[in-house]
């Protein structure tokens, strides 16, 4: 049995977010989609709402829970009994911060592995902060976010 966590901000989902979590639970037994609870950085969205809008997107997979975390990325993943972390990459600007992160994680732990999945090329330039940006001057956001959460994130964006 394969654990693997894909950890995230997540403020909000992504289309770019569904496609890597669609793709990660086709290819690991059990997939766990984990909210950062980080107190510096400045989310719009709560960890529970971030986690209620994955809650809808992970809904038709069996295999994926959604959970919420804070600490050491390491700690999480052994409590849950879990040796795999995926990251997606997006361009070679994910990649200095995330091969650092992974060489990090791997000095802390050596028996976790940090396995990257390329994004769909459809989905490279999206983040979250891009659709906060587009919704926040009444951009139409329905193409780069899973319709199931679309309304929830127009009520909290704040227009400009
Ligand atoms: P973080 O706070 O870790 O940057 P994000 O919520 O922005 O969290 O992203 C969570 C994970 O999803 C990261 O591994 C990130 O690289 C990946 N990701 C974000 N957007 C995309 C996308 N469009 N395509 C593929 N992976 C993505």
């Amino acid at each position: 049995m394969v654990r693997a966590i894909y950890p995230g901000s997540f403020d909000p989902p992504t289309n770019g977010h569904q496609d890597i979590i669609k793709r990660a639970s086709e290819i690991f037994d059990q997939l766990t989609v984990a909210v950062l609870e980080n107190p510096r950085k400045d989310a719009l969205f709560s960890h529970e709402e971030r986690a209620e809008m994955l809650e809808k997107i992970c809904a038709p997979y069996d295999n994926v829970e959604v959970d919420y975390f804070r600490g050491l990325l390491i700690e999480y993943a052994n409590r849950k009994d879990a040796r795999i972390i995926i990251k997606g990459l997006r361009a070679m600007s994910d990649f200095e911060f995330e091969f650092q992160m992974a060489l990090v994680n791997r000095k802390l732990d050596s028996r976790i592995e940090t396995v990257f999945m390329m994004t769909n090329s459809k989905y490279s330039y999206l983040s979250s902060s891009i659709v906060k940006e587009i919704a926040s001057f009444g951009g139409d956001i329905r193409p780069l976010v899973p319709p199931k959460i679309y309304e929830i994130i127009i009520k909290k964006v704040p227009q400009q």
